[in-house]
Order: structure tokens, then C-alpha cells, then sequence
């Protein structure tokens, strides 16, 4: 069953007939709200939307705790203003907005840059001010019953810890903090309470002193699990998702069930803890993001709502999942439009249909224009529009920019910013190193080449088989199928370098096709002498292009004899399993070893491989690979090595490590 109906019939059987339920989610507005926070929201949105799916109705309560205190300020607004620290301890919503928008204050600044991305994915949430509900007198009742049973309270949090209370503990024990009305902090004690717990003194760290009528005065709060308790009983609360942290036996939900129950006469809420959102290749100007720092504005950038929603839908909120800066994000695109195309033609399973259901936005019009394809095509007629549907034209997939505007930014955004290398720039001059550098054959393939596009007249079939055609024409000696995908090959990568200055790129043909053949036929031309111009290109510049890998390799080796025969029993000892690369990092004075971490679907390992001289460390991270995990371990170059992994060597590749489709879980036994 999807998960979210399971949770909302567990609801409903708790409590059949209860009029309308209440699925809450809450933050506090300590700083801008990221993305493993959003989760608070969709966990607990598709829950509120799986009730109504079964006839009830529900509401989705959104809780800003902004009366809470301001416990440290976070290092990017401490950089512009360092005079906050002298805040800590206030609530947020008394401490001055240091932005320049308007907001009137701290905790107002961030919460409308959340309320503002909510807006973007169709969710409405019914909003609960926290300063406004304690200053208006809402929990005044609630204060002075708190503080009646304020033994029971303190007997109930002890029993959650491991330490014995000391002597007079619990009688000194209030749980409620008073912000003093002199300094605004909650840097106060109680120092006298009436029988009745109506009214009490205080003094403040700051010197101030004075007397609270809790029936009146409301410049107060009670501590946090008995603060959840009581507004789970205020509102109502049928459901609240809160981080997997609040999930464990002794953390902060299982205390305040225990005292929702107890001290308020209040079933608490169903709960489910979530786990945490992980950020996948974020490197270049994206490193250093993590769930931790991560807006929904900045990930609009590059998702649309609907697959930001998409993948929170599908996803058990027990299990993680990634949002992608790396190609990563163009495979969820993918699958998104592959299940969003299902769903228009009426044939997804049930599965599919609810995520769908629950992830599309009224009022938008999703269209599934490929992502892949729009930043192939988009880097090479840099993101003109007029060109891109005059390419998508060409290529028998006529969108137009209404169908494509919304994903069209995000494209150039994902490109430019998480995957510069992928941009792809003509050349303004002729390469004359790399041409000089073919072999006669080589020569003769651009020549041809030229030639075919200078003739012009060809459709986008005819020029992609030309391309083949060009290289068996230019190869005098007839070559086997493998000597001559090898050249085809050679070939390819001589155009890229001689148009891009890159060994890949884009579809041939396609980009052949789609760009102003004006733009680069001359740089296929080497008829005439080299220009003074490219002459004074000193050759270099052309290798100064970082992280371009040029090794050169030397003949293959001798095919090995075929083994002995073994038995399948054998075999099955070995435990090969598919394991994801966590981190990668050099060995110090290692020369051609690294040390792997990785995470084979039980816990992580760390093996030690000779790859060094074929990839950095970064290329790895994230990738999955097959590792023999029951080999017994071995210390290589002082690191203890649990495993290895499986490569082809050869003198013709190096050392080439064995990947693994993303979609392969960790842990998969390879048989
Ligand atoms: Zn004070």
C-alpha cells in the first residue's frame, strides 16, 4: 500500500469519526529553512491529501515556532550581522531582521522566504504564529496546569534519563521560561510560585526582577516536550512527521506522548520519523551544499516543483533519497516524465498513479521535454531559443518554447553552474596542433568531412550515415568491425577537438546538423596555410583546459588462456556485491594507490586500490562498483584493506574500474 494511505487508515481507524483531522508539521524560522526540513511539510501534505482521498476532511497545520529562543546565530547571517549574538536567548520574532527586505523582524525574514517557495508547489498550509498565539493568551491555561503538575512532569522526563536526579532537583523544577520584559532573554528564574500556580517572582541574569500572573502576563513558554505535548491537545493533532532524531526510544516524541497523555489527557498524535536528504555531486560552485544549507528556492533552480514533490511522493519518508547536482538530476527528470507520460495515457500501476496524483500542480501544465536533450541541444546553440526550436524541429521533435520555457532555465542553470564542462564552445580558429598531429587517414576523414558539409544538401539521416561512410572511404585497407568502430572512434573525437577543443561532446551528426554550418565549416578546412593569427596560438593554451585527461596507452595485451574449469559451488563462495563509493581520498606517500570508503547495504568498508594513476578521487564519489567483500583483509600502503574491487587492466586502458547502473541497489549479490 503507499505509504501515506497506509499512515491516514491508521488515522482514521484511531479515530473513525472524528470530524475533521489535523496533520501538523512545524519549524523554527532559526535561519533559512532547508530542504530536509521541507520534508516536515510533504510528509505530512500527502498524508492530509491520502485522508481526503478516503472522504474525510483534513487540514494541514503549519506551526512557526518563532517564540522560541535564539540558541546560536547561524554563520552566514553572523557574517553580516555580528551585533545579533547580543540577542541569543530572546525569541526569534524580537530579534531585529538584519536583511534588507522589509520583513519586521528575524523570525519574519525566513519565514517569508519559505512561505514564498511553499506558494511554488500548490501546498497551502494553514499557518500558526507561535509569538501571536502565546501573546494573545491561547496557552495561558495550559501554563498554569504545567506548572500544577510540575512533579510529575520533572518524574516523567527523568525516567527518560540515565542520570539519577540530584537532591532538591525536582523542587527546584519549573517547566516553564519567562522572557524577562526588561532585556527580552529568557535568562530568568523562579524564585516563588502560589499555591494555586497563578502568579510567580523571577529574577533575571540581567538584574531585573518581578512578579508574573500567568492567567495575564504571557511573556512566558513552556519547555519543549511539554510545549509539543500541549499544542498536540490545543489543536487537535492526529498526525506530525518530525527528523528521525525525535523518532528514537528515549528522544523527544516518546517523551512527549508520555506527557501528552499523562499531564494533558491527550492521546498524542501518530508519528513518523523521517530520514534525512542527502545532496548528490555538488561540486564546483555547488560544493560545499548539503540538506543542511539547501533551500527550496536555490533546488528550484534547477527541479521543477512537481519532481521536487515527485520525489518526496515516492519516497518512504524511513528511507533517504538524493537530489542530484550531477547528471543525476537529468535520470530523475527521466523517470519522472516516463511516469508522468504513463499517467497521461492511462496505464500506470497504482503505485505510480498516486505519486503522480500527488505531485502534480493545479494550474501548471507539466511538459515532458526532455531534460537530456535540452542541455545537449541548449549548450550547443547557447540556450537561443529561436535556434532550439529550430533544432528540435530538425530533429523530428518540434516543441516550442511554450513547452519548454519552464524547463529551459533550469537547463542553462544546471549547466552552467553544476556542470561547466559540458558547455560546449566552437572554436574561433583552426586547431593546427591537433590536425598536425593525424595520421593520413585522419587527414583524409576531416577533408572528406569538409567536403560533405561544404556540399551541403543532406537531411540529419544521410549525415549520420556519411559519418560512418566518411571513415571506411578514407581507410584504404579494409579493417575488421572492431579496427573500425575503433577509427569511427578516433574520428569522432579528432572533429570534437578540432570544433570544441574537447575529446566528447555532443551527438555528431546532431550538432553537425544544428549549428550555422557557417560557424564552423572553416574550422574543418586545412587547405590553406596556417594564419599568421593561428600561428601565434602558442599550443599550451590548448592543454591549460583543466581536468582533460590525455593518457596515452600502449598495445593490448596477449589474450590470456581460458582457466581451468571450476564448480558453480565455488563460485557462490565468492561475495561479490555492488557497493557505493562514499568518499575517496589518496594515501599519503602512495603513489599509485587510493582508499575507498564505501557502503556495501549493511555498513561501510574501506578497501585500498591501485587506481590512482587512472582517477581522481572525485571522479568516484557516488559511483557504484562490484566488490569482492569476503577477501580476507589485507594492510596496503598502512591502510587495512576490506575487500577489492573488480577492474579490467590492460596495457591498451590501464586500470578501468567496473561501474554499476545507478539503479542497482547497494548491497545486490552479483551471480
Ligand atoms: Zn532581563
Amino acid at each position: 500500500m503507499y505509504w501515506a494511505k497506509a499512515i491516514a487508515e491508521q488515522i482514521i481507524q484511531r479515530n473513525p469519526h472524528k470530524e475533521e483531522y489535523v496533520c501538523a508539521a512545524g519549524i523554527s524560522p532559526s535561519g533559512s529553512i532547508h530542504i530536509g526540513n521541507f520534508r516536515d511539510v510533504a510528509t505530512s501534505f500527502f498524508v492530509a491529501k491520502a485522508l481526503r482521498e478516503q472522504g474525510k476532511k483534513a487540514r494541514l497545520l503549519f506551526s512557526w515556532d518563532e517564540y522560541d529562543r535564539l540558541r546560536r546565530v547561524p554563520v552566514n547571517v553572523a557574517k553580516i550581522a555580528p551585533q545579533l549574538e547580543q540577542y541569543i536567548g530572546c525569541p526569534y520574532v524580537d530579534v531585529p531582521n538584519p536583511f534588507d527586505d522589509g520583513a519586521k523582524n528575524y523570525a519574519r525574514h525566513f519565514e517569508q522566504e519559505f512561505e514564498q517557495a511553499i506558494t511554488a508547489f500548490g501546498i497551502e498550509l494553514d499557518y500558526r504564529y507561535q509569538a501571536d498565539m502565546h501573546r494573545q493568551g491561547c496557552y495561558g491555561q495550559y501554563m498554569i496546569q504545567a506548572l500544577k503538575e510540575r512533579g510529575r512532569i520533572f518524574d516523567i522526563l527523568s525516567g527518560f534519563r540515565t542520570q539519577e536526579p540530584k537532591a532538591g532537583e525536582r523542587e527546584a523544577y519549573y517547566p516553564v521560561s519567562i522572557y524577562c520584559p526588561s532585556c527580552g532573554k529568557d535568562t530568568t528564574g523562579i524564585s516563588w510560585l502560589s499555591e494555586d500556580c497563578r502568579q510567580a517572582t523571577y529574577t533575571c541574569n540581567c538584574g531585573h526582577s518581578g512578579t508574573i500572573d500567568f492567567s495575564k502576563d504571557f511573556y512566558c513558554k513552556l519547555s519543549w516536550k511539554v510545549d509539543w505535548a500541549m499544542r498536540w491537545r490545543y489543536e487537535g493533532v492526529d498526525f506530525e512527521p518530525g527528523g528521525k532524531d525525535h523518532a528514537s526510544p528515549s528522544g523527544s516524541y516518546q517523551t512527549s506522548k508520555i506527557i501528552s497523555k499523562e499531564i494533558f489527557g491527550y492521546d498524542a498524535p501518530l508519528f513518523t520519523g523521517y530520514e534525512f536528504i542527502g545532496i548528490k555531486g555538488a561540486t564546483g560552485k555547488m560544493s560545499g551544499s548539503s540538506g543542511l544549507n539547501l533551500t527550496p528556492q536555490t533546488l528550484l533552480k534547477l527541479y521543477q516543483p512537481e519532481v521536487i514533490l515527485w520525489l518526496y511522493a515516492k519516497t518512504d519518508p524511513l528511507k533517504a533519497f538524493d537530489f542530484c547536482f550531477d547528471e543525476g538530476i537529468l535520470r530523475q527528470y527521466f523517470e519522472f516524465d516516463k511516469q508522468y507520460l504513463e499517467f497521461l495515457n492511462n496505464t500506470p500501476n497504482e503505485f505510480t498513479h498516486t505519486v503522480m496524483e500527488n505531485c502534480l500542480i493545479e494550474g501548471r501544465q507539466i511538459e515532458p521535454v526532455p531534460m537530456g536533450l535540452l542541455v545537449q541541444l541548449g549548450s550547443i546553440v547557447d540556450f537561443n531559443i529561436e535556434m532550439l526550436e529550430t533544432v528540435f524541429a530538425k530533429i523530428g521533435q518540434p516543441y516550442t518554447h511554450a513547452q519548454f520555457k519552464d524547463r529551459l532555465e533550469r537547463a542553462r542553470y544546471w549547466l552552467s553552474q553544476c556542470s561547466p564542462q559540458s558547455v560546449n564552445r566552437l572554436r574561433s580558429k583552426r586547431n593546427w596542433p591537433v590536425y598536425e598531429s593525424l595520421d593520413e587517414a585522419g587527414r583524409k576523414e576531416i577533408s572528406l568531412l569538409h567536403a560533405y558539409l561544404a556540399q551541403g544538401g543532406y537531411s540529419l539521416d544521410e549525415l549520420q550515415t556519411a559519418l560512418y561512410a566518411i571513415v571506411q572511404q578514407a581507410n584504404v585497407e579494409t579493417l575488421d568491425i572492431k579496427a573500425q568502430k575503433a577509427r569511427q572512434g578516433i574520428f569522432f573525437r579528432n572533429v570534437y577537438q578540432l570544433l570544441l577543443d574537447k575529446e566528447q561532446g555532443p551527438r555528431l551528426y546532431l550538432f553537425l546538423y544544428a549549428i550555422e554550418k557557417s560557424q564552423y565549416l572553416d574550422l574543418l578546412d586545412f587547405s590553406t596555410p596556417p594564419t599568421e593569427d593561428e600561428l601565434a596560438v602558442k599550443p599550451p593554451s590548448a592543454q591549460l583546459e583543466p581536468a582533460q585527461k590525455t593518457k596515452e596507452y600502449g598495445p593490448p595485451d596477449t589474450v590470456a588462456p581460458i582457466k581451468d574449469q571450476i564448480d558453480l559451488e565455488y563460485f557462490n563462495q565468492l561475495d561479490l556485491r555492488v557497493c557505493r563509493v562514499v568518499k575517496c581520498a589518496e594515501i599519503r606517500k602512495s603513489h599509485s594507490n587510493l582508499k575507498l570508503t564505501l557502503f556495501d547495504g549493511l555498513g561501510e568498508r574501506e578497501i585500498v586500490s591501485s587506481i590512482k594513476g587512472e582517477y581522481e578521487p572525485q571522479e568516484l564519489i557516488g559511483k557504484k562498483i562490484i566488490v569482492l567483500t569476503n577477501l580476507r583483509p589485507t594492510r596496503l600502503t598502512g591502510v587495512n584493506s576490506h575487500g577489492m574491487l573488480l577492474a579490467g587492466t590492460n596495457n591498451a586502458c590501464g586500470c578501468q574500474v567496473i561501474f554499476v547502473d545507478d539503479i542497482v541497489p547497494e548491497g545486490t549479490q552479483i551471480k
